[in-house]
């Protein structure tokens, strides 16, 4: 197959905090735009690598054998100067020495950001493709990873669970999310949390002893409570210290962090990934840009940047609401 677009040349780079699945991303970028008669080169350590000129081509062969590995191959990474327009640019005359003709950016919110200015200040093709266990992007239904640190937080909580029960004890598992609640609501409901604590829906430490107690009086003898990490990692020894003094109750914290955005990817990423990394080259061959390719009810999508940033995702009320239900 080829290409009549202006696209010769890819650039494809992973940024922020690495997540599971970024490889198979990679590996379908490549093997797209091979595909596609394209040169695709990788850019190394985020925006970093592209203010630097860390560049390197890639072929069929560079991304053999990575599809089932967690990270990313080409390093990811936070560039704090690229917040700065001079830096920015500087990273568009290394892209431009390179002839490189669009940039496929695999990241967050905050890599969005990035790519956005690229377009708006300098008219750099460029596509978004979601790539954070967070999920908290709005366009698309799941980001890549999420998936696989739901269940790795899952595997950890069924863990506690075992040993909650043995000792009637209450456990405050924290799961990450620093803006947002949707690994410790999914996690809450799979897991069988007793209450979930998110930034999105304050609930009182009052209120989360009523429950405990309510669970109580009906011979309930553990619990388990999940707690995203919010702004400050560690948050759960707090809330287990509240909890102590308001009720006597002694929780015991599990801090679940890092683990959980290492590992294989799941099935789900994989296929999450090479679906939108290839949709992303050719979103580029068909002169797109400055938008995120998603996935919505199982199609792809190509959603604004500017949307996907603007728009704040909402939390399922009704897994909450299932939670609290459950939680008998
Ligand atoms: P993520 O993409 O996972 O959300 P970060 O928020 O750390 O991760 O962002 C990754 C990188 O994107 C930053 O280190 C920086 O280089 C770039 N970036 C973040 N915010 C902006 C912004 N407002 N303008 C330009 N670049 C940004």
């Amino acid at each position: 197959m080829n290409t009549t677009s202006q696209i010769k040349k890819i650039g494809v780079l992973t940024s922020g905090g690495d997540s599971p699945g970024m490889n198979a991303a990679i590996r379908a970028v490549v093997r797209t735009g091979t595909e596609l008669n394209l040169s695709v080169y990788g850019i190394r350590r985020g925006y970093q690598g592209m203010v630097n000129g860390e560049i390197e081509p890639l072929e069929t062969s560079s991304v053999a054998n990575i599809l089932q590995r967690g990270g990313t191959i080409l390093k990811a990474g936070r560039c704090l100067e690229f917040l700065n327009a001079p830096t920015r640019a500087k990273a568009v005359e290394e892209i431009k020495k390179h002839d490189i003709d669009g940039i496929v950016c695999i990241g967050g919110d905050g890599s969005f950001r990035g790519a956005l200015d690229l377009w708006k200040e300098h008219q750099l093709p460029i596509v978004g493709v979601p790539g954070t266990i967070d999920n908290d992007i709005a366009g698309t239904d799941l980001t890549i990873g999420f998936d696989t640190a739901i269940n790795t937080a899952l595997e950890a909580i069924d863990r506690i669970r075992d040993t909650a029960a043995s000792h009637n004890r209450l456990f405050i598992v924290e799961v990450m999310g620093r803006d947002s609640g949707f690994i410790a609501t999914a996690v809450g409901l799979a897991g069988g949390a007793e209450e979930i604590f998110i930034p999105e829906n304050p609930v009182s430490v009052d209120q989360a002893i009523q429950r405990i107690q309510r669970g109580m009086a009906r011979g309930k003898t553990s619990s388990i409570l999940i707690a995203a990490e919010g702004r400050k990692p560690g948050r759960a020894y707090d809330l287990a210290e509240s909890i102590r003094k308001k009720s006597g109750f002694e929780a015991k914290v599990c801090v679940l962090g890092h683990v959980q955005r290492g590992g294989s990817p799941t099935a789900v990423d994989r296929i999450l990934a090479s679906r939108l990394g290839s949709a992303s080259v050719h979103a580029l061959c068909q002169g797109l840009s400055g938008i995120m390719v998603g996935q919505q009810n199982n199609q792809v999508v190509y959603e604004p940047l500017v949307d996907c940033l603007s728009k704040k995702k909402q939390i399922g009320q009704n897994l909450l609401d299932l939670t609290n239900t459950l939680a008998k």
